[in-house]
């Protein structure tokens, strides 16, 4: 769509090419919005009967035109009666572009196309490309009437568990951060029950009438926190928004979200929760950081988790920056396991052979012998066949999984109902996955994918439930790496801090 620009009662205001008639004398040509140099919002009309529907719709919001289900007359409307705006949605300046929705300014991540609607070389943004493609041409629209705003009456918490001590001193300074403008580290080691740890505080944030985002960078993140949330808060609109989700028009007071997903929110929440703030790709993309603080009022509270918090966010938490709490505690109240180191030669040599090191496979059928399941780490995907080949002439129910496995979530499905004893796996399993029993191996330990942070999740895997709350864990390696180090003495003052603090037996 086209637009010009026309002088009204001092004002510069907008007019789409299709609403502009004759009355209206034009003072710029009908032209793509990106070469409009500047307009106004008009001020509100608090007479004007707005769309609730609208309202409801595109609240908290910056929208493309295309992704709203209202003729462009109904948002001119509430355009000219000051209730919505249009928002630039590429930006110029000098040679350099910077998109709105995405903050993306890389010039190698523009790219421009022959547009038909707008009849001329048009530049989009590749970095944002997957929320349906944002170009120069496409205003965001952004609602500017009254914000929508939640009862805070009905929304009674039903969960009645009990925190451990580490737990409860989060979970107390998080009630004390809500309502404030404070960034707050709450780093928990793998197992602590971090969930938990959020409930007092969104209850609080609720009971002002708050609206609280959810964020994680994973998927599997947000399919799993959904419904445990939604059972603790039944009579919140709670919804969960990811790239295969129905949810994503619904509106609710608790949004779940991937950290993606956020960037068509805007200045929207006032508790903003970002679990695994380490994890990949928020941890590497600029944009996604960009998303959260987007989609969070400038006075929202901000709360980052992560059982292996990255230096930036270390250093914030040392200096003061942020605040910050730490959980070295599991909630069963037993130690980390701590990783044993086992040498293992030249193990892509053997695996050449065929065969994986004899230590390994000694290891694999001790734990089977004991009735443990077994995840079994390698470096990379194209490991995964001859280690299973070797794997498999000794032991039964092995199967192998990683990122792009077609039959990824039915495999690990398998293993969490015990039905097969060995999973061999690339490091797509390093997080968020919970199995009872279960020992811990990583063939080829020294490999750069291991990072202190990917080895501490990798060993986070054992000993997490109550029933099952020590676990084999082993790097088996061709030479110690200060990555394998970090990790051991990562978990080990873990462990030491618990003691001291008296949370462990
Ligand atoms: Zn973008
Ligand atoms: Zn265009």
């Amino acid at each position: 769509m086209k637009f010009a620009s026309f002088l009204y009662e001092g004002q510069t205001l907008l007019v789409p090419e299709k609403l502009s008639s004759k009355e209206v004398i034009v003072d710029s040509p009908v032209a793509s919005i990106s070469q409009i140099p500047y307009w106004d919002t008009p001020p509100v009309t608090p007479s004007f009967t707005y769309s609730k529907q609208i309202q409801r719709y595109l609240s908290g919001k910056q929208l493309l035109l295309e992704e709203l289900p209202f003729s462009i007359n109904t948002i001119y409307e509430h355009y000219l009666n000051g209730y919505i705006t249009f928002v630039k949605p590429i930006n110029q300046l000098n040679e350099r572009f910077y998109c709105t929705r995405c903050g993306n300014d890389k010039a190698n991540l523009f790219a421009s196309f022959l547009c038909a609607r707008c009849d001329r070389e048009c530049m989009y943004c590749r970095n944002c490309i997957m929320m349906k493609r944002i170009s120069q041409c496409t205003p965001l629209v952004e609602w500017v009437g009254p914000e929508m705003l939640f009862g805070n009456e009905d929304y009674k918490m039903e969960w009645n568990g009990k925190l451990s001590k580490g737990q409860k001193t989060a979970a107390d300074l998080f009630v004390k951060c809500i309502g404030s403008r404070e960034k707050l580290l709450i780093w928990a080691v793998c197992g602590a029950g971090k969930t938990e740890v959020l409930f007092e505080g969104i209850s609080e944030a609720l009971s002002k009438g708050q609206s609280i985002c959810l964020a994680a960078p994973r998927t599997d993140v947000v399919i799993e926190l959904a419904p445990r949330i939604k059972k603790a808060f039944p009579m919140v609109e709670v919804v969960s928004l990811h790239g295969g989700s129905e949810e994503l028009q619904e509106r609710g007071q608790i949004v779940i979200s991937t950290t993606h997903q956020l960037l068509r929110f805007n200045n929207h929440f006032d508790l903003m929760i970002v679990d695994e703030v380490d994890a990949f790709p928020y941890s590497i993309d600029d944009s996604l950081k960009f998303a959260v603080l987007k989609a969070g009022k400038n006075d929202a509270t901000v709360a980052y988790l992560s059982a292996t918090p990255d230096k930036d966010l270390r250093n914030k938490a040392d200096v003061g920056e942020i605040t910050s709490v730490r959980i070295p505690a599991r909630y069963h109240g037993l130690p980390l396991p701590v990783p044993a180191f086992r040498w293992c030669g030249n193990w892509r040599k053997h695996l050449k052979r065929g065969a994986i090191p004899e230590q390994v496979n000694n290891w694999l059928t001790e734990q089977i012998a004991k009735n443990s399941q077994v995840f079994l780490f390698v470096p990379s995907v194209n490991l995964l066949e001859s280690v299973f080949d070797s794997v498999k002439l000794k032991l039964q129910n092995v199967e192998t999984v990683h990122a792009e496995d077609p039959g990824r979530h039915e495999k690990v499905k398998r293993f969490r109902e015990g039905k097969t004893c060995v999973l061999i796996t690339t490091t797509i399993l390093e997080r968020g996955i919970t199995v009872s029993n279960v020992s811990v191996g990583v063939l080829g330990a020294e490999d750069n994918i291991f990072t202190e942070s990917a080895l501490v999740q990798i060993s986070g895997r054992a000993g997490r439930s109550a029933d099952y709350p020590t676990g084999d864990v082993v790097f088996f390696h061709y030479g110690k790496t200060s990555s394998m180090i970090g990790a051991e003495n990562h978990i080990q003052s873990m462990n030491e801090e618990a003691k001291r603090k008296g949370w462990i037996s």
